[in-house]
């Protein structure tokens, strides 16, 4: 039987940063705050075609940089956000935030509004690698940042991203052990990526930025895996690592295929079944929303054996594997009947492991997951 539960999450996206950082292909607008007012208002309007309020457990906004907005903006979207999605008593409640736009009274703020947990999107603790990656902070300001922001947030996470063009092993190694002095509870750890359509993507179809060779990046990412896991921390998810405790609970939501609404330019949501994605074109999206028509750009209903793929490659992000009888449980479908041959082919190779009623990641497969996910959806 196919279990169906309403949302008990939703992502709200603040698409606002101070300049376009050479790497990024997220959905942003950068130097156009003058839109910012407009963009609340369209916001608003979306968050009406709710109807209702919606009672939820997780509350993300994301960016984009949330925290460019100022202290009235941020207030008005709290309020707004109050008023559609009602928070359960032990909810977790993010924001994300950039070094360079934090300030003390902001922090206060967010603190104010109920916000409980703060992603600082740092990325480095080294001045030469922040300077490549185009972002507008010093080392000095992420390290203050932290500790401002521990003052009234504890449950704070950091970003960082290893295997920058340029970026050594044993910079790469300073540079992670800087972020574990930070004392925070949780951290997400990326490779660096060229995605298509980027500064970055150009500068190196153009030779003028080269990748660090496949092999050091492995070996980065053996090491983050290995410096954290002795160190303490849980990996529970191909590139998150926990406190004991700490793991962010919104996105376990995503691993574990569950639904979400999402709100905002470019926001991806899953309801009743539907996956919507508005449009990426923040002007559009305002656009569209003052004129009362639908911000959705793509719509796809996604059939059972697609929704039951997808949940397990989802599932199988999480360190602790996609468990056999919760996989048919929610999805009516036997991992065995859904994806049995491959499943035992990626196991021959080493890279699948079959344990306790769970199919999970051996550290193998961890080192090549992505080519893992292409075979399974
Ligand atoms: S601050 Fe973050 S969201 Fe904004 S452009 Fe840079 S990487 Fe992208």
């Amino acid at each position: 039987m196919t279990v169906v539960a309403a949302p008990r999450a939703a992502y709200i996206h603040v698409p606002f940063c101070r300049h376009r950082c050479g790497y990024c292909n997220f959905t942003v607008v950068a130097g156009r705050d003058e839109l910012v007012d407009r963009y609340l208002d369209a916001l608003q309007l979306e968050c009406r075609a709710l109807e209702v309020p919606r009672r939820v457990d997780t509350l993300y906004v994301g960016g984009g940089t949330p925290t460019h907005l100022s202290i009235g903006q941020l207030r008005r979207l709290g309020t707004l956000l109050d008023r559609w999605f009602i928070r359960s008593e032990d909810d977790e409640y993010t924001f994300e935030a950039n070094p360079a736009d934090l300030t003390r009274d902001k922090v206060d703020c967010l603190a104010d509004m109920g916000v409980n947990r703060l992603s600082l999107g740092v990325q480095s603790f080294q001045a030469e690698k922040l300077r490549m990656l185009e972002r507008d902070h010093s080392p000095r300001q992420a390290a203050g940042c932290c500790e401002m922001v521990r003052r009234r947030i504890a449950n704070i996470t950091l970003d960082m991203i290893f295997a920058v063009p340029g970026e050594s092993l044993s910079q790469w190694q300073q540079d992670l052990q800087r972020a574990c002095e930070q004392q925070v509870p949780h951290m997400s750890v990326y490779g660096m990526t060229f995605e298509r359509g980027t500064m970055f993507w150009n500068r190196r179809r153009h030779g003028t930025l080269d990748e660090v060779d496949e092999q050091t990046q492995a070996t980065m990412y053996e090491w983050t895996i290995d410096h954290l896991s002795a160190g303490g921390w849980q990996q529970y998810e191909v590139s998150n690592y926990a406190r004991p405790g700490w793991r962010s609970r919104h996105n376990q939501v995503y691993w574990r295929g569950e639904e979400y609404f999402a709100i905002g330019a470019g926001a991806s949501r899953y309801v009743a079944g539907v996956r919507e994605t508005n449009h990426r074109s923040t002007t559009t999206y305002i656009q569209r929303m003052l004129q009362g028509r639908s911000p959705v750009a793509e719509r796809e209903c996604l059939d059972v054996v697609q929704k039951a793929r997808e949940r397990l490659v989802l599932g199988l992000r999480r360190m602790e594997g996609v468990s056999q009888q919760w996989f048919c449980e929610v999805t009516g479908i036997s991992l065995d009947e859904l994806a049995g041959a491959d499943l035992r082919r990626l196991q021959s190779l080493g890279l699948l492991v079959e344990e306790n009623d769970h199919w999970r990641l051996t550290r193998a497969g961890l080192m090549v997951s992505d080519s893992i996910w292409v075979e399974l959806l």
